[in-house]
C-alpha cells in the first residue's frame, strides 16, 4: 500500500563506524528521528519516515553514491522513493572525506540533501 504525503527519508553512514559497532543500532539517528530532534526537527509539523539506512561503502567513500543508486532500485520494486538524503552526522562530524561525500551525494542524488542527523556527539572525552 503506498502512504502519501510523507517526507521519506534516507540515511548515509559512516560504514567504518557501523562496521565496527560504534553506533550500535543506528540509535543515535533513530531516537532523534523519534524525537524530531537535531536535523529531524524540520518534520516535527511533517508526516516523515525513514525509508533506508546505507553506509558510504568505507573508506573513502566513492560506494556512496552507487549505493544510493541501489537503494533507489531497492526502493522501486517496493515502488517507493526518497525526498530527501540525510548525511550522517558520524560522516559530518568525522569523516576526512565529508566533504567529497557530501558534493557527491549532491550532484547525483537528485532530492533534497541535508547535512547531519543527531545531535548527540560528545563534545569532550575527560574533565567537566
Ligand atoms: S569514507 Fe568516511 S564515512 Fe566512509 S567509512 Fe571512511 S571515515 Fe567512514
Amino acid at each position: 500500500m503506498e502512504v502519501s504525503g510523507v517526507r521519506r527519508m534516507v540515511i548515509l553512514k559512516c560504514q567504518l563506524m557501523s562496521s565496527l559497532n560504534l553506533c550500535p543500532g543506528d540509535a543515535k539517528c533513530l531516537v532523534a528521528f523519534m524525537r524530531k530532534e537535531g536535523e529531524f526537527e524540520r518534520y516535527r509539523s511533517v508526516p516523515a519516515a525513514i525509508v533506508g539506512i546505507i553506509d558510504c561503502g568505507g573508506c573513502d567513500g566513492t560506494r556512496a553514491v552507487p549505493s544510493l543508486g541501489l537503494l533507489k532500485m531497492h526502493l522501486a520494486s517496493l515502488k517507493e522513493d526518497a525526498d530527501v538524503v540525510h548525511v550522517g552526522t558520524c560522516i559530518t562530524k568525522f569523516c576526512p572525506r565529508k566533504d567529497d561525500i557530501v558534493k557527491a551525494v549532491r550532484e547525483r542524488a537528485g532530492v533534497e540533501v541535508v547535512e547531519g542527523t543527531h545531535k548527540y556527539v560528545v563534545e569532550r572525552i575527560f574533565g567537566k
